[in-house]
C-alpha cells in the first residue's frame, strides 16, 4: 500500500493541463467518492494495526498534495486565460493620437505657399541683428522712434546689437549679396519691448515678400496683393490701399481688405467700416537699394510685410494674442491641418 501512495504521489507531482475539463477529469480521478484517493481511504481499515500510523500519515499528505497540485493548476490555467483576454487580435487597432501643428505655423507655411506659387523663395536669417541691418540700412533716422529703447531690445550699445524688429533686416541681407532679379519672402520671428496684452506681445511674427528687378511698378505689387488677399481669404475678398510711411519704402501704402467675418456689411470686428488693415507695403526706398549695393536707376522693387498673428487672428478669430504661446493643449488642439 506505501508504494502505491509514493507511486500516486510522484504522479501526482507531474500533472499537467492546458483546459478547464481536464482538470475536472483530474479531480474526479483522484478525490471524487470513487476515486483513487477515496479508494486506497477505504482499503485503510485492511491496514495492519502496526503500520496504520505510518500509512495514515502517507494517506493525508497524498490527499492534501493532490487537492493543492489541482487548485495550482486551475490557479495558472485563469491567469494565463486572464492573459489571452488582454489581447484581442481581432479588435481594431486604437488609432495614434497625433499633434496638431501650432495656428501659427499653419498660417505662415499657407502665406509661404502662396508666395512660392508666385515665384518667391524663402530667406531667413538671424534674429539677434546689428543697427546696420535692422535700421540704418533701411533708412532709418537716427531719431526714429522705432530705435528708441520703449520699442527695441538691446542687447549691445557699441556696437549696437538688438533682438530684431522686423524681418526686414533679412531683406537686406540678402540684397547685400544676391544680385537683382531678387525674389523672396521672409518669415521670422521678430521682438518689440510692449507691454503684454490681449492684443500686443513682446514677440510675434512676420512675413515680408521683396521683389527686386527692372521695371517692377505699384502695379505689379497691387497684383501680387490682391492675389495674396484671394488667396488667404477667399475669391470674394476686395482690397483698398490708403497712403502710409514707412522709412524704407515711398510711396508706401497700409492695405485693407474686405471684412472676412460680416463680408463687408459691417461688424464689430471691423468697428463697422467693413474693411480690416492686414498689411504694410511699398515701393523699395531708393536709399535702401544704394544702401545695399542695388543701382536704384536700374532696378526698382516692392516690399510688403504683415504680422501672421494678425492673419491667423482674422482667419480663426482668436480674440486673445496671448493664447499663441501659452502652450493650452486645449487650445491647441483645436487647430487640424493637412500640413
Ligand atoms: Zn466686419
Amino acid at each position: 500500500m506505501i508504494d502505491k501512495i509514493n507511486g500516486l504521489l510522484s504522479e501526482i507531482e507531474n500533472l499537467k493541463a492546458s483546459k478547464v475539463e481536464d482538470i475536472e477529469a483530474l479531480r474526479i480521478k483522484y478525490l471524487s467518492k470513487k476515486g483513487e484517493i477515496s479508494t486506497l481511504m477505504n482499503d485503510f481499515r485492511n491496514v495492519a494495526a502496526d503500520q496504520k500510523r505510518e500509512v495514515g500519515m502517507k494517506l493525508n499528505e497524498l490527499k492534501e498534495k493532490a487537492q493543492n497540485q489541482i487548485n495550482l493548476l486551475k490557479e495558472s490555467l485563469e491567469n494565463s486565460q486572464e492573459g489571452d483576454q488582454s489581447i484581442d487580435l481581432t479588435r481594431t487597432a486604437a488609432p495614434i493620437v497625433l499633434g496638431t501643428r501650432h495656428p501659427i505655423s499653419i498660417v505662415r507655411k499657407e502665406i509661404c505657399d502662396i508666395f512660392r506659387r508666385l515665384g518667391f523663395s524663402i530667406a531667413e536669417g538671424p534674429e539677434i541683428e546689428d543697427d546696420w541691418h535692422v535700421f540704418s540700412s533701411l533708412n532709418f533716422a537716427e531719431d526714429h522712434p522705432a530705435r528708441d529703447m520703449q520699442d527695441t531690445f538691446f542687447i549691445a550699445r557699441s556696437p549696437e546689437i538688438v533682438l530684431r524688429t522686423h524681418t526686414s533686416s533679412v531683406q537686406t541681407r540678402v540684397m547685400e549679396k544676391q544680385e537683382p532679379p531678387i525674389r523672396i519672402i521672409c518669415p521670422g520671428r521678430v521682438y518689440r519691448n510692449e507691454a503684454i496684452s490681449y492684443r500686443a506681445h513682446c514677440f510675434f511674427h512676420q512675413v515680408e515678400a521683396l521683389y527686386i528687378d527692372k521695371n517692377v511698378s505699384f502695379a505689379d505689387l497691387k497684383q501680387a496683393l490682391l492675389f495674396v488677399a484671394k488667396e488667404l481669404f477667399g475669391a470674394e475678398t476686395k482690397i483698398r490701399l490708403r497712403p502710409s510711411y514707412f522709412p524704407f519704402t515711398e510711396p508706401s501704402a497700409e492695405m485693407d481688405i474686405s471684412c472676412n467675418i460680416c463680408g463687408g456689411k459691417g461688424c464689430p470686428f471691423c468697428k463697422h467700416t467693413g474693411w480690416v488693415e492686414i498689411l504694410g507695403c511699398g515701393m523699395v526706398d531708393p536709399n535702401v537699394l544704394e544702401n545695399c549695393g542695388i543701382d536704384s536707376k536700374v532696378y526698382t522693387g516692392y516690399a510688403l510685410g504683415m504680422g501672421i498673428e494678425r492673419i491667423t487672428n482674422l482667419k480663426y478669430r482668436v480674440k486673445d494674442l496671448r493664447m499663441f504661446s501659452e502652450n493650452d493643449i486645449r487650445f491647441l488642439d483645436q487647430f487640424e491641418s493637412a500640413y
